[in-house]
């Protein structure tokens, strides 16, 4: 069918076309339609318009203004050096894909490599290897995973290995993100009871007390931060709780948007597995599913009385060649991207050059600055109570009168790309600030500033006054 395909394409036009036709689907408005939903969720390639998503109740228009899409990459490649500069575009700043540093991007062009020899094995290694100072963990029975996959693979990773068919998982209800990993761990035969919390806040410990005495649960999920909302869910306290009424739960973190902007101390807290993804705050381009398991984590693993629920996805596969790996010793089970983890090595490298308490200490400072600015405009956040206010990101409640639809496209005229909403509840109500990584950590940048400055602007073009 294939071969057939490409041969008409070539012949004519329109043979292309009646050989496509068949495949070609009706525009249909969402949600119910699935090829519909996909097409308006693609659209968030447009950097411009914001995101639709399947419980998004208001349309963006079809037409993409191009005059503001970013214009061609310039770079200068030779066989020994590689200039490369980011061409001027609007700064992006939504909750991942964040702004990513020239090294990092650099060191994609790295020249093709096998993806067993002496030179990337190494970098693999050591890769993983910085992924435990990451995590702040000493202990050698902790596992370090990278895969290529999105953030969404860490959902499969849980579901389809510490889980078995039929066994209770408990979900710390927040958003949409915690919604998303509830359905993963149904995929897989889990039996799911959601904690859920009104929007804007997380479950209180008396609740989850309360749910962890009622069942014995193999696992609980807590998403630190979720995207959706911009709560921040505490863990130290709610693991030590978890290890006291319920010890032999395993405590799973969904930590996509917070690795590496919000505090993790792995061992300390007893942990027992966070998933995350290349692109947020890491600071290294999708397309890499990263994750931390504990011994514990490691034995429920092996001690599963059925085989695990997936193939590529199978710990059990991939264990044996992430130890090969950092033990600096060739191995194969699928290829892994040489080029992302050459950036992913060059990200954490940058990231573990100042102790890692320090890049929290960061995140936190430009996060107290943008949240009393977002106060000092009259505008509230989805997290009211500060103690439960993420420090990567901020999710912002639109005045009265202003559309998303209408602020977004005009903050991008200024060089700021936020992102829309997309809790089901309140999706056309607010916007989200995505500020992780070099945005908020190198001062030359001035993103903040900017954005902050975009913000008000807008807002005042649309009639708002403080
Ligand atoms: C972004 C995100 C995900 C999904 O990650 P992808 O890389 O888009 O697959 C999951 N959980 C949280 C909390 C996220 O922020």
């Amino acid at each position: 069918m294939v071969p057939e395909v490409s041969r008409l394409a070539y012949t004519s036009r329109s043979a292309f076309r009646r050989v496509l036709a068949p495949f070609s689907m009706p525009r249909q408005k969402a949600p119910d339609n699935p090829a519909g939903r996909l097409s308006l969720i693609s659209r968030h390639l447009a950097p411009v318009y914001p995101i639709n998503t399947p419980y998004t109740v208001e349309r963006i228009p079809d037409t993409i203004d191009t005059s503001l899409l970013p214009k061609n990459q310039t770079r200068t490649l030779s066989t020994t050096t590689i200039k490369m500069s980011q061409p001027p575009h609007a700064t992006l700043l939504i909750p991942g894909p964040i702004e990513f540093d020239d090294a990092v991007l650099q060191s994609m062009s790295h020249f093709s490599e096998s993806h067993v020899s002496p030179s990337f094995v190494a970098t693999f290694g050591e890769t993983l290897s910085m992924l435990r100072k990451l995590f702040q963990s000493t202990d050698s029975s902790a596992q370090p995973f990278v895969l290529s996959g999105s953030g969404t693979l860490g959902w499969d990773l849980v579901a389809s290995n510490l889980v078995e068919a039929g066994e209770d998982v408990l979900v710390l209800g927040t958003g949409y993100f915690s919604d998303g990993f509830a359905d993963c761990l149904r995929v897989y035969g889990a039996n799911v009871t959601e904690l859920k919390a009104p929007v804007g806040t997380k479950p209180t410990l008396a609740e989850v007390e309360k749910a962890l005495s009622e069942k014995k649960y193999k696992a609980i999920t807590v998403t630190h931060v979720d995207t959706s909302t911009g709560v921040l869910s505490e863990l130290k306290d709610l693991s030590a709780l978890v290890h006291k009424v319920s010890p032999d739960t395993l405590i799973i973190v969904d930590g996509v948007c917070s690795v590496a902007c919000e505090e993790i101390d792995f061992d300390a807290w007893g942990l027992d597995g966070v998933v995350t993804a290349s692109q947020k705050a890491i600071g290294c381009p999708a397309g890499l599913s990263i994750s931390f398991f504990s011994g514990r984590a490691m034995k429920a693993v092996e001690n599963r009385k059925t085989p695990p629920a997936s193939y590529f996805a199978s710990m059990k596969n991939w264990t044996p060649i992430m130890k090969n790996y950092e033990a600096k010793k060739p191995s194969y089970f699928a290829t892994p991207s040489p080029q992302l983890v050459h950036a992913l090595h060059t990200a954490l490298s940058q990231i573990l050059a100042k102790p890692v308490t320090e890049r929290f200490a960061g995140h936190k400072a430009a996060s107290d600055k943008i949240k009393k600015a977002i106060s000092d405009l009259g505008l509230k956040q989805i997290a009211a109570k500060p103690d439960e206010q993420a420090h990567g990101m901020t999710a912002i409640y639109l005045p009265e009168n202003v559309k998303g639809a209408d602020l977004l496209p005009i903050l991008a005229k200024k060089g700021v790309v936020f992102a829309g909403g997309i809790h089901k509840e309140i999706a056309i109500k607010y916007i989200r600030f995505g500020h992780m990584g070099v945005s908020v950590l190198d001062p030359n940048r001035g993103d903040v500033d900017k954005a902050i400055n975009a913000l008000k602007e807008g807002l005042a073009e649309l009639g708002y006054k403080a």
